[in-house]
């Protein structure tokens, strides 16, 4: 097999597992929107209103969902009469436009060398699947030919640094642990120094999210992110918050709280397999300008991509 179709044939099975990791999302969603259409010939108010209702029912959300609607409303007032068939291609073509108005920044876990070692470190809340994500990215980067290091700077948990441990092995990647009750700033450091000194590509680091507790953790990611300066005064490079989008809407809220805490640069959809709440992809491209940049969909080690917009409407709308 050619290099070329290696990768297109890579290509499609990531769509393929993508498609199907929406499943419950798009059963829930059309099965709910052909109910709606029951006897419906052409889209009408009561149709619209309809819509509104499956949208934010399936965590579009409120203001995103007002903003598709006020949008069809539009086009119906141009177009006059819009066949009931006409339905879904219109929805898509709305869904792409609230994707669209964002940058892509897909890099295809590559690192521009005047970067090196890229620093990522991760954030968000107990159990939404940091530790998960981060075992998955350095397989991914791994992958890439990359060299990578974890610090394990979770130290409040001994359960997270012991995992973090079984994912470095199995991303074939080296990590930096000092056990648990650590102090997370010295692990950070010594992350960074070690990637730094033995020319590593990305060091990852793992973060605690006792979000209970905010100016503690406040405090902690900060001193997180002073103590790498030291080492590479532009570190961290990305700031990667973690959402679990099995919890909807609350995922909506637990970023904005920690954009109150910390800065963040990208975020990560994890759960999207198992969950009909995928419709919070939309509401969190609309709603906030920090581009999502990965999706989990599985809890293995190959179940990460990086995001496509485009990918994932027309996933969602053509199994
Ligand atoms: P952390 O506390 O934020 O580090 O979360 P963990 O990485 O420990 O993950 C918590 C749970 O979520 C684990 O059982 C993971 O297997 C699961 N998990 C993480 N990401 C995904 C995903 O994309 N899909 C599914 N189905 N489960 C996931
Ligand atoms: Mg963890």
């Amino acid at each position: 097999m050619g290099l070329f179709s290696f990768f297109k044939k890579d290509k499609e099975e990531q769509k393929e597992q993508l498609s199907q990791s929406l499943d419950k999302t798009r059963s829930g969603f059309f099965s709910k929107l052909s109910k709606a259409l029951v006897g419906k010939s052409t889209i009408d108010d009561d149709v619209l209103d309809d819509i509104e209702e499956i949208l934010i029912t399936s965590d579009v959300g409120a203001s995103t969902t007002l903003k598709i609607i006020s949008n069809l409303e539009e086009r119906i007032a141009r177009q006059k009469f819009l066949k009931i068939e006409e339905i879904y291609n219109v929805l898509e073509e709305e869904i792409v436009k609230i994707f669209s108005k964002e940058e892509s920044d897909i890099l295809d876990f590559e690192v521009s060398s005047d970067k090196l070692p890229y620093v990522i470190m991760v954030v968000g809340v107990n159990g939404v699947g940091k530790t998960t994500t981060i075992g998955k990215l350095a397989y991914k980067f791994r992958t890439a030919g990359k060299k990578v290091i974890l610090g394990a700077a979770d130290t409040f948990r001994a359960a997270a640094v012991e995992q973090l441990v079984i994912w470095s092995k199995r991303a074939g990647a080296d990590i930096i642990n000092k056990g648990m009750n650590a102090d997370p700033g010295s692990v950070a450091y010594d992350t960074l120094a070690q990637a730094k000194s033995k020319g590593y590509d990305v060091a990852i680091i793992d973060t605690a999210g006792r979000l209970h507790n905010k100016t503690n953790l406040m405090n902690e990611l900060g001193k997180i992110k002073r103590v790498m300066s030291k080492v590479l005064p532009e570190a961290p490079h990305e700031v990667l918050l973690i959402l679990d989008a099995s919890t909807g809407q609350n995922a909506i809220e637990q970023a904005k709280q920690f954009f109150a805490i910390t800065e963040v640069n990208a975020i990560a959809l994890t759960k999207l397999d198992g969950t009909a709440k995928g419709g919070v992809v939309i509401s969190i491209s609309d709603q906030f300008k920090i581009p999502i940049k990965y999706i989990g969909i599985g809890e293995k080690i190959e179940d990460l991509q990086m995001f496509d917009k485009i990918d994932f409407v027309k996933s969602f709308f053509r199994k």
